[in-house]
């Protein structure tokens, strides 16, 4: 039977030290972003699109964008370079596109979606990438493209510490930060979650984190879809986003609940944090996330897109709206 599903879409710009003395033009330009981003993919939907094109264009939106963590204003390797990672994931099939460790690619969002749809593969990493990138007519730029004076000064803070041999300031949260992602339900009733990252800080030898990980920091399936955001290596051992999404689809257990045990409960018993975003096939949302904020929103039926910053800054998802599960 086919029906119509109302369309929601769900999108994060990263968990970690989100202070409130962020400054006022940099909370109003990361808001308006979000903003954007949420009305540029929800356009997708009410369209009829799939919610894979709801994703694209969101994390696009948030990649151009150099306050966040992916693409323009990725955090740079302990060698100084930009090296990039994202996956895509498409929750009706179960098809999938990931790309790690590229340095050239303008929009990677889009490269992982081009191994998914034109490769029998599921991840391509670094020269072989850029060389598929090459072929599929993806955009490739000058490296020096993702360079922002902000992310270099972070280096140069972690590249001080480690020489001090000091612990990282804020190491936990600081290094990872600004990470996007986007998880979409179209009105076919399809999920799909996307993913985009610059990594941590001062990562080397070629350490490849949870974001472009199918399973970890990303996955859709029918009946959920998630995005995280966090301290990737903790999301790889407990494969965070499939985790997630097996305790809605099999054991049924209500989205947000199973989205709260994983990166509230699981996550930092084990010492890591971050956040995620998750929704289900009923359209409920849920952005858990245990540092002190997350850039998030979610737009729905309304078209309003409800845009939050801070861990006391209610969200909307507590609403009865979108969802009925909470
Ligand atoms: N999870 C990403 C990574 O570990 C970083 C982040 O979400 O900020 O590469």
């Amino acid at each position: 039977m086919s029906y119509a599903t109302t369309p929601v879409l769900v999108i994060h710009g990263g968990a970690g030290v989100i202070k409130r003395e962020m400054s006022p033009a940099k909370e109003k330009m990361v808001r308006a972003a979000l903003t954007l981003a949420l009305q540029k993919g929800y356009a997708k939907l009410k369209e009829g699109k799939p919610a894979l094109d709801a994703v694209t264009a969101a994390i696009t939106v948030l990649e151009d964008d150099p306050n966040f963590n992916a693409g323009k204003g990725a955090v740079f390797t302990h060698d100084g370079k930009n090296e990039l990672d994202a996956a895509i994931m498409d929750g009706s099939n179960l098809k999938a596109g990931a790309i790690a460790g590229v340095h050239r690619v303008k929009n990677p969002i889009l490269l992982a979606r081009a191994v998914m749809d034109k490769t029998e593969h599921v991840m391509l990493s670094g020269d072989g990438a850029e060389t598929f990138a090459k072929e599929a007519g993806i955009e490739l730029v000058d490296p020096s493209y993702f360079r922002t004076e902000e992310r270099w000064q972070q280096l140069q803070k972690a590249l001080k510490e480690d020489k001090l041999g000091q612990q990282h300031s804020d190491v936990e949260t600081a290094k990872h930060f600004g990470t996007v992602g986007a998880v979409a339900l179209d009105a076919d009733g399809r999920l799909a979650a996307g993913t985009s990252t610059g990594g941590m800080t001062d990562k080397r030898w070629g350490r490849i984190g949870d974001s472009p990980i199918i399973g970890a920091g990303t996955y859709a399936n029918s009946g959920c879809a998630v995005s995280g955001t966090g301290w990737g290596e903790y999301y790889i051992r407990t494969v965070a986003a499939h985790e997630i999404c097996m305790r809605v689809t099999q054991m049924r257990v209500p989205l947000k609940r199973a989205a709260a045990e994983v990166i509230n409960q699981e996550i930092p018993s084990m010492g890591g944090n971050g956040g995620a975003i998750a929704l289900d096939a009923s359209g409920n949302v849920a952005m858990p996330f245990n540092t002190d904020g997350m850039f998030r929103g979610w737009i729905g039926a309304d078209g309003v897109a409800h845009v939050a910053i801070y861990g006391d800054e209610s969200d909307g998802t507590d609403d009865p709206m979108p969802g009925t599960d909470q």
